[in-house]
């Protein structure tokens, strides 16, 4: 088991594990409801109600029956032209009452689909939750699968399952009538008042490595245990001043100290420790990026009598990080040392706009990570600010808390920075614009649309010995599929075309990238929402375009790989780029 003490801290073993191959399991900050098992069993239970939507009948076909996603692109497309909903058209499929150009796979999945739900509803006229739930899995051998788990997902999955049925059964213990409609009523409203039950975790004795938060890990035991970022500032965590206080006459003894927040840190400290049965192994660094350097965590010179922790040294300034990495060529002429042959490069879409601007831009921020400098361009800090603000209204959104104009526009000033404005005059008006786009954006989308599956969905995949990742803005599953959203803060040019640029955008070729590689199917659409004016710009991806996506990421890691990172220098690349005070090749 690896210990960390916050989930955002799992981060880079996370990835190491996914490097080396090694099968771990992360519960992370994900609840109950997002398991696809779990979401699965939800739009089953819609699909047997009055109120069920296409999108749970089209979850159910794609996910729990395996309707290949051709003959449902076909099917959804033809909505429209037939009854414009999804059940009536599916039946027609089933009974070969259509022209619709179905595989025979298809259509005999979707008969065991209808004739398993035709079933189901009968049986729910009169049964309670639980036994609707129970008999969908037998049907579908999924208790038979679980019970004799061939991998550690399906372990997983059953326990998962189980919390869920939980639910069920404590709904139906006090609910005056248990049946499907009522449950689902019950269930909308937890989820809307934003609940999420935890999801389960994994037996002790499952042979995957577990990450988990020192909370999660209360309880459990391991043969062996890493505990790591044991560091200073990591953990015990710092404290950030006193925060709220809770009122002393309301909680006497409950006042927040530094002392007390310490107290609590060596209290979970304890609980690390005693989760190792054989070995505990703990870990620390003195550099975890940023400024600062840190020293051993005073809980293990407490533990292990080890001493004082020995403060750290000073952290190399860039130029001196720099030279360190300055190695002699053949030739007798310094050359940047590059990536070791084996390791697999890490990309992004930033890191490709990067090398795309300046390899040698490149080289700084993500092979030497030299921390950026703080930039002084304003479209930038215009754009993060903008950014942040409408993420802020779309996951609100998302969570069926509409957020309000006011508290979109407090998310925006909280991040702006006037820095890198030609004037006064000038920050004040680009705030303006900001301000009243937020206003449009309220209205239009926030108001006007229904909220997205997910905002800021984060990805990584692998293509051979490049791994790339990224995060998604805003991604909307609906029974036409699923379309993929980037928006931008910078504005068309008079004869730009905003369908022209979605087409030719790297950016959306990777999410659709992403989405092929992790859902197996390509994204129905991909837009660039243009923020200041409202325009969208709609785009699809064929596999030939994936396919060139793949090629070009392929040869920029090549370049990486073969440390070519010679310096692009131009007006347009230096004046914003973050590392100008430190490049000896800038020209501004
Ligand atoms: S300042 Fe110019 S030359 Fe130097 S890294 Fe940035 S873009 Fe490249």
């Amino acid at each position: 088991m690896i210990l960390v003490r916050t989930n955002r801290n799992a981060e880079p073993f996370l990835r190491a594990l996914d490097e080396q191959g090694v099968p771990y399991y992360f519960s992370g900050n994900r609840g109950l409801f997002q398991r696809p098992e779990i979401r699965e069993l939800v739009a089953l239970l819609y699909s047997l109600s009055q109120g069920a939507r296409e999108e749970h009948l089209y979850l159910l076909a794609q996910n729990a029956y395996d309707v290949p996603g051709e003959d449902l692109n076909r099917l959804v497309h033809a909505l429209p032209v037939e009854t414009g909903r999804l059940r009536p058209l599916l039946e027609r499929v089933a009974r070969g009452g259509t022209a619709i150009e179905i595989s025979e796979e298809g259509r005999t999945r979707i008969q065991a689909m209808l004739a398993d739900l035709e079933a189901l509803r009968s049986l729910a006229r009169d049964h309670r939750t639980g036994e609707v739930l129970r008999a969908y899995l037998e049907r579908r051998g999924i208790i038979k699968r679980l019970r004799t788990p061939t991998h550690f997902e399906d372990e997983i999955q059953a326990r998962n399952i189980v919390k869920f049925f939980r639910l069920v059964q404590v709904f139906g213990s006090v609910a005056v009538v248990d049946r499907v409609p009522l449950f689902l009523r019950h269930l909308s409203m937890v989820m809307d008042h934003g609940e999420d039950p935890a999801v389960a975790d994994l037996s002790e004795e499952s042979d995957v490595v577990q990450v988990l938060t020192i909370h999660r890990a209360k309880g459990l035991e391991f043969p062996v245990v890493f505990l790591v970022q044991a560091a200073n500032d990591l953990f015990p965590l710092r404290s950030w001043g006193r925060g709220l206080d809770v009122p002393v006459e309301l909680a006497p003894g409950e006042e927040s100290s530094p002392e007390l927040h310490k107290e609590e840190e060596r209290r979970l400290c304890y609980v690390a420790f005693t989760r190792a049965k054989e070995e505990l192994i703990t870990t620390h660094a003195a550099d975890y990026g940023g400024k600062i350097l840190r020293a051993r965590s005073e809980f293990l010179s407490e533990a292990f009598d080890l001493g004082k922790p020995v403060p750290p040294g000073r952290r190399r300034r860039a130029m001196e990080e720099l030279e360190a990495h300055i190695v002699e060529g053949p030739d007798g002429l310094p050359r940047l040392e590059r990536p070791a042959a084996r390791e697999p490069i890490h990309l992004s879409h930033q890191r490709i706009a990067d090398y795309d601007t300046c390899p040698l831009k490149y080289h700084f921020l993500h092979v030497l990570s030299i921390d950026p400098i703080l930039t002084m361009d304003h479209r930038v800090n215009f754009g993060n600010a903008m950014h942040q603000a409408v993420a802020f209204a779309l996951d609100r959104h998302r969570l069926g808390q509409r957020p309000t104009f006011d508290q979109v526009v407090e998310v925006f000033r909280s991040n702006w920075r006037s820095e890198g404005y030609r004037s006064e005059d000038h920050a004040r008006r680009r705030f303006e614009q900001g301000v009243e786009a937020l206003r449009a954006f309220v209205q239009r989308e926030i108001e006007g649309e229904p909220p997205p599956t997910d905002v800021e969905r984060t990805f990584r995949f692998r293509l051979g010995d490049v791994v790339v990742s990224g995060r998604m803005d805003r991604v909307d599953d609906r029974p036409a599929g699923t379309t993929i959203t980037d928006y931008k803060t910078s504005e068309l040019e008079e004869d730009e075309n905003a369908d022209q640029k979605a087409r030719d955008n790297l950016q959306l070729s990777i999410y659709a990238l992403a989405h092929k590689e992790l859902q197996r199917v390509r994204p129905a659409r991909l837009d660039l929402r243009y923020v200041l004016s409202g325009t969208v710009g709609t785009s699809t991806r064929t596999e030939d375009k994936l396919e060139r996506t793949r090629d070009r990421v392929r040869a920029i890691a090549e370049s990486v790989r073969s440390g070519d990172f010679h310096a692009q220098p131009t007006i347009r690349n230096c004046s914003i780029c973050a590392c100008r005070p430190i490049c000896p090749e800038s020209v501004v």
